[in-house]
């Protein structure tokens, strides 16, 4: 351990000055010519900041600033008599109501804060989401289909590269035009084959993805909600239930019942509503009673 370091540590807190902290008055005067008329209170405490450096506490009592201290900070020059004020603040007290520590935009996001023309990036490491196919897109040089590969028509005659073909296109475009922002997947590579078989999502929902989705539309139309605990029978009998493709099917489907409060959700199978297809049956028209009076023939006169 270095001296300066053995030094800083024994150094004790430097001994409040006696004509500082006995001018209170003084710095209750500071403080209420800072603050608005009436609003500081009780002398709470006096602390020694540094050698004749004495700063004096007094209550706020500001209904907005409950816990808040209004602040006096006093000094004197060495061996003068008379105190001056260093500057007067209004600083939280211990039981001070204060905002949470700064939390990253990405904890602060709520469902539905997304609006037109934002962007919500996804992370490179998100759990919801695994690659949808899986390969090495550096294959080696000259290999069929590579990078490099020289490509034939069916005359024999040489036919340039992709990769030159998009170079002598790239050359007559500007920077930031769409093909350099975003270009297709090159031939040969695994991308371009995933994407003719119809594969073109480079990432898809993981199982804790799917999983994750399932529980939050589980609790907002599932079995435990009000509206399925009162309804006369659960989507899975339901007409107006649009089944899904894929494992979700199982649990889930898409109510296209416009006046369920559910339309265009996806529901839980065990969901239900009062708009069920077959809760109630439209009652018939009654039908009219036969006539009394028979006017289709004449009476006999007696
Ligand atoms: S109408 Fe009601 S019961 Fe039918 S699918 Fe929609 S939410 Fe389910």
């Amino acid at each position: 351990m270095s001296a300066a370091t053995r030094s800083a540590r024994t150094r004790r807190a430097p001994a409040p000055d006696r004509l500082c902290v006995e001018a209170v008055a003084f710095a209750r005067e500071a403080v209420e010519a800072a603050a608005a008329p009436g609003r500081v209170g009780e002398h709470l405490e006096a602390v020694a900041d540094g050698d004749r450096v004495v700063t004096h506490f007094f209550e706020c009592l500001e209904s907005a600033y409950r816990g808040w201290r209004w602040a006096a900070t006093l000094t004197r020059a060495s061996r003068a008599k008379t105190v001056t004020l260093d500057e007067t603040v209004l600083l939280p007290g211990p039981s001070a109501l204060l905002a949470p520590e700064w939390v990253p935009w990405n904890e602060r996001l709520r469902p539905g804060d997304l609006g037109p023309g934002d962007l919500l990036p996804t992370d490179a490491e998100d759990l919801r989401l695994e690659p949808g196919y899986a390969g090495d897109e550096n294959l080696p040089p000259k290999a069929p289909l590579g990078d490099d590969a020289e490509l034939s028509d069916a005359s024999g005659v040489a036919v340039p590269g992709v990769r030159e073909v998009a170079e002598a296109e790239d050359a007559d475009l500007e920077p930031g035009s769409p093909r350099e922002v975003a270009s297709p997947p090159e031939r040969g590579t695994i991308a371009a084959v995933a994407a003719e078989m119809g594969m073109a999502r480079p990432r898809v929902l993981s199982r804790y993805g799917l999983h994750t989705a399932a529980d939050r539309w589980e609790d907002e139309y599932g079995s435990r909600t009000p509206m399925a605990q009162s309804a006369p029978a659960s989507c899975v009998s339901c007409g107006f239930l649009v089944p899904l493709v894929g494992s979700l099917r199982q649990a889930f489907g898409v109510c296209a019942n416009e006046y369920s409060p559910a339309d265009g959700h996806v529901v839980s199978l065990s969901y239900g509503c009062g708009g069920h297809s077959e809760a109630a049956v439209m009652p018939k028209p009654p039908q009219p009673p036969p006539p009394v009076i028979d006017e289709t023939k004449a009476d006999e006169l007696s």
